[in-house]
């Protein structure tokens, strides 16, 4: 990852950069506009790898990007999806993130973000904000500062790299509203490029179209789950995404997706993925092209229904356990429920002599499932 951002005040210097390669320092001089502003970074090499992973963690979202062996986390589900993402991260050695984005302060984007940092250390920690009143923030701050350097606030125009790929900040604190606070970035790997709102509603969306930024994208994750309060028809036109994801949990009590963005979609030809009909989802880029790959297939009938309580559409095979909304899983954890978790493992105990465990140390029942901790066979 890069140390030093690029700080681009300027739209005329911001575009001179972005012709130049992004990644040529600030004082370089702006050559001739040979080229548009896209399509001019670097194109990857024969090794070079890319895949946004948009796990499906239900009413709430989560994303791994891997680029050239690095990642990046923007989300983290609810809480109860800790061992979703510890799983996933497992699963993809990632133990070493360059960084992770927490894209508002809401439990269901920053909830199971505890659990990849049981598993993996970040470099660096985004978030618009370094205070929020919840339990659940605290405990992703704590989690922050012990695993992943702390929380850092970033401003629109900061740059990362990601192997090859590059991120850029767009925009975030738009609003008053905690999802307008949303960290707004792009993620460009040759010519592909991806956009990540988090929950940004239409104020967020206007800032960003006042802000003049390249919105252009070829993957945007579709804000707020698909809430009519996003994705505004004026947003879209800029970004004329082909793929449009949607992160949405099956049957919500919210009625997401809605009906209004789903046909703002539809006819802006956007091809629309959504992790309650799809499930997992991964986009992989070669720089040029994108490959979807999907756990489970839908019809564009289903994908263009709304979602909600009246929907009913064949359900996976493991039946998925209701999800509380955030609001409610603040308050429903008052009984605590004490058990032993071990230095190395991946499994809670009532029993602290189970296992021959080496120095367990004992912690809520509801702690060590936010650390990914699974209950043990034997004596659980
Ligand atoms: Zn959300
Ligand atoms: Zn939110």
């Amino acid at each position: 990852m890069k140390k030093a951002k690029l700080k681009l005040g300027l739209l005329a210097l911001c575009l001179a950069l972005l012709m130049a390669g992004c990644a040529a320092p600030a004082s370089a001089a702006p050559g001739p506009a040979a080229s548009p502003a896209r399509d001019t970074a670097d194109m990857p090499g024969e090794e070079s790898s890319f895949s946004v992973h948009f796990i499906d963690v239900g009413q709430a979202d989560a994303a791994l990007v891997e680029c050239d062996g690095h990642f990046m986390l923007v989300d983290g589900g609810n809480r109860g999806d800790s061992d979703v993402i510890y799983t996933v991260l497992k699963k993809a050695g990632a133990d070493k993130l360059d960084m992770v984005v927490a894209s508002h302060a809401h439990e269901d984007h920053i909830g199971g973000l505890p659990g990849a940092f049981s598993y993996a250390t970040a470099e660096l920690t985004l978030c618009p904000v370094t205070d929020y009143d919840s339990d659940i923030f605290r405990t992703f701050k704590e989690y922050a500062e012990e695993k992943g350097g702390g929380l850092t606030v970033p401003e629109a125009g900061d740059m990362y790299d990601l192997g090859s790929a590059e991120v850029e900040i767009l925009g975030l604190n738009a609003g008053e509203d905690t999802n307008n606070t949303s960290i707004v970035l792009m993620i460009r790997y040759g010519e592909t490029s991806f956009l990540f709102t988090g929950d940004a509603e239409r104020e967020a969306e206007q800032a960003l179209l006042d802000s003049g930024a390249e919105l252009k994208a070829d993957v945007l994750k579709v804000g707020h789950h698909g809430s009519d309060t996003s994705t505004s028809y004026p947003f879209l036109r800029e970004v004329m995404p082909e793929y449009a994801v949607i992160s949405v949990g099956e049957g919500n009590s919210y009625e997401h997706p809605e009906e209004g963005p789903l046909s703002r979609l539809r006819d802006a030809g956007c091809k629309i993925l959504r992790s309650d009909l799809n499930g997992d989802i991964i986009i992989s880029s070669d720089g040029k092209k994108l490959s979807i790959t999907t756990d489970k297939t839908a019809t564009e009938e289903q994908l263009l229904t709304p979602g909600g309580k009246t929907q009913s559409i064949a359900k996976p095979a493991a039946a998925e356990s209701p999800r509380p909304s955030p609001e409610e899983t603040e308050q429903s954890q008052t009984q605590e429920t004490m058990v032993w978790i071990p230095k190395s493992g991946s499994k809670y105990h009532s029993d602290p002599e189970c296992s021959n465990m080496k120095d367990p140390s004992q912690v809520s029942l509801s702690q060590a499932e936010s650390l990914g901790y699974t209950p043990c066979k034997k004596c659980w």
